[in-house]
């Protein structure tokens, strides 16, 4: 941390660039540090690789400490996003480490003027689930509207526009204004915000995003934060990822996954792996439903292929049944606590998407009519030419 108090109250900044060595052996010659947070004793650590800047010391049990001491990576990048946020003309007042009496919280950041509050935390190593939820739950009851940006170097990537989200991670996404889901990190290796938008999980953790890795140079805060929703530029990679999943079937070890699979080979003679096509949509709330793509609409594939062809079927239909695998625990959904959204959202798009596949035919709203039987294909090269088709079809837009 770079900000404390001395022993008569004052605040110290250490990262202001008045700060010499000279002047920061003085300082350290001749005054006491305490933690503005738990009113410990701090060391004033000079000359390391990075500026200077306070610690606890060992055996800290500071509110600010959980999560580990701060990492060489997550003060250089503090430091940067400080230096980075006062060149911006839109942000007239920024303070670092400020600490929130009110709530006993102490962002990174915090953004004050007659425009905006923000606190922004910048997290580099994974805290556990409660803090999380705790100190986002602080700004809320204060009326502090706060974002999250996740160090850069947390991001895992699976393959050249996937990347594995932990649970850790999925509580750092945010959503758009079209209901998209996005993620800012920065990394102070590359000096780079990367941004995730339109993230569409494959799996529980496999996610496909649109990324943007945007210099910080290049980019002010108020840019960064109107970041515009954008259309799925990843359909190629997604079907890519359809592709391996049926080549390489893996065994499934979940009880869902199972299930299904129980279920398809019973009724259709078929496995997972042959679901149809539609069955692997990428969709702007697939978010909302943790378990894989391929389970929740493979179930929905179940259930419309029940329906008697040229009958209609409405979406509460499709939404029961969908519920009721989801009380059985045959499906799980996202429970997330800045999203607000249910999960019937997902199944209402999804049928919706069918229809302008022209899967299913709308008749009105939230009717649907079934105008022709699934194929349940056997053969893995045609599904692979089905799968590669739609994919066009999807891409066209
Ligand atoms: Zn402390």
């Amino acid at each position: 941390m770079f900000v404390a108090n001395d022993q008569r109250g004052n605040q110290l900044n250490v990262a202001e660039k008045k700060w010499t060595i000279e002047r920061l052996r003085k300082l350290k010659a001749n005054s006491t540090f305490i933690c503005p947070q738990c009113q410990n004793e701090l060391d004033l650590k000079i000359g390391s690789i990075i500026s200077a800047h306070f610690a606890h010391k060992k055996h800290s049990d500071c509110p600010s400490n959980k999560g580990g001491p701060e990492s060489q990576y997550h003060m250089r990048g503090k430091l940067e996003l400080y230096d980075w946020l006062q060149i911006d003309e839109n942000v007239t007042h920024v303070e670092l480490e400020p600490f929130i009496t009110d709530i006993k919280q102490r962002p990174d950041l915090l953004i004050k003027d007659h425009q905006q509050t923000l606190a922004i935390e910048y997290q580099c190593s994974p805290i556990d689930l409660n803090i999380l939820q705790k100190r986002s739950g602080m700004y809320k009851k204060a009326n502090i509207p706060f974002l999250w940006i996740l160090g850069g170097k947390l991001l895992k990537r699976t393959g050249e526009r996937s990347f594995k989200l932990s649970q850790f991670q999925w509580r750092f996404t945010s959503k758009m204004e079209d209901g998209s889901l996005m993620i800012y990190a920065y990394c102070s290796k590359i000096k780079a915000f990367i941004i995730l938008r339109t993230i569409i999980p494959f799996s529980s953790q496999v996610v496909f995003a649109n990324q943007s890795v945007i210099s910080k140079q290049t980019i002010s805060f108020t840019q960064l934060i109107r970041q515009q929703s954008c259309s799925i530029n990843f359909y190629e990679n997604w079907f890519h990822k359809v592709r391996a999943f049926r080549l390489k079937p893996f065994p499934f070890t979940t009880k869902q996954a199972n299930t299904l699979n129980q279920f398809l080979y019973q009724t259709k003679h078929a496995s997972l792996l042959y679901l149809p096509s539609h069955a692997f949509l990428p969709l702007k709330y697939n978010y909302l439903i943790e378990s894989p793509v391929y389970v929740w609409q493979g179930w929905v594939m179940t259930f419309i292929d029940e329906v008697p062809l040229n009958s209609t079927f409405s979406f509460h239909y499709i939404y029961e049944r969908t519920k009721k695998k989801v009380k059985e625990r045959l499906l799980s959904v996202r429970v997330l606590p800045q999203l607000n959204v249910h999960y019937s959202k997902v199944i209402y798009e999804y049928l919706e998407k069918l229809s302008e596949l022209s899967f299913i035919t709308k008749v009105e709203y939230q009717i649907y009519e079934k105008h022709q039987t699934t194929n349940w294909l056997t053969n893995i090269d045609e599904l692979l030419n089905r799968d590669e088709e739609l994919m066009k079809e999807l891409k066209q837009g």
